[in-house]
């Protein structure tokens, strides 16, 4: 029987219970051994980040630490230059190669997945879990839409039974928060209490901004 591991890559910028729920559900739905959080250092496609490399990396470990199968993985921020998921799932799939991969992503990101660097190398590494996104429908790719249309599924059964190169589109409970919403409540001076873990709103609160 094939072993799952999902990667949940992200700016996690802070991180947030639009992240953690979702991540959780995936894993108890899918069977996945074990979520593998990254968070990346320079996203290619976007402004850099508001919390520091090291501010972004302890807050998800932090939030993360007391549940079994979450797991921290910071090769992203230690590598140089842009963090290419595509290298990154090499090295994971070089690191674990008794695992099929199954990169986590919101249906936003996937909206964009066809401007990835090396996108369709990405389907040879690994499956696609997408999660369902307030604000956010099933994208039409237009020119790409037979590739990934016919890679589609709703079985989780479709990890296992394949390597790679399947899309699983995974209805989760649906949480309409995101980073951005965290970073405007913080610099306005309010409180973003039950949108983050206790302990990652008390360490927000309590800096400078
Ligand atoms: P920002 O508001 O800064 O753009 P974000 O909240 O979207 O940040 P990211 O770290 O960019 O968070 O997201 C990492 C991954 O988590 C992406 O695949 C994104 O689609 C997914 N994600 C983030 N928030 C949610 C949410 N509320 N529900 C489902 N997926 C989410």
């Amino acid at each position: 029987m094939a072993r799952l591991m999902g990667i949940f890559g992200g700016t996690f910028d802070p991180i947030h219970f639009g992240h953690l729920r979702p991540a959780y559900e995936v894993m108890q739905v899918t069977g996945l051994e074990q979520v593998r959080f990254l968070p990346n250092r320079l996203p290619p496609h976007r402004q850099q980040p508001w919390l520091d490399t090291e501010t972004r990396r302890q807050l998800v470990e932090i939030a993360i630490a007391d549940v079994d199968g979450f797991v921290l993985d910071d090769r992203e921020m230690k590598r140089e230059g842009p963090s290419y998921m595509v290298d990154t799932l090499a090295d994971l799939k070089n690191d674990f190669p008794e695992y099929n991969l199954c990169l986590i992503m919101g249906m936003d990101a996937f909206s964009g997945f066809t401007q990835w660097h090396r996108w369709q190398d990405i389907l040879n590494l690994c499956h696609l879990i997408v999660i369902t996104r307030p604000g956010t429908d099933k994208p039409d790719f237009a020119e790409f839409s037979d590739i990934i249309e016919s890679r589609l599924c709703r079985q989780a059964e479709a990890l296992v039974e394949s390597q790679q190169g399947q899309i699983l589109l995974q209805s989760v409970t649906m949480l309409d928060i995101s980073a951005s919403q965290i970073r405007q409540i913080l610099i306005s001076g309010a409180s973003i209490r039950y949108l983050v873990p206790e302990s990652i709103r008390e360490r927000l609160e309590a800096r400078q901004i």
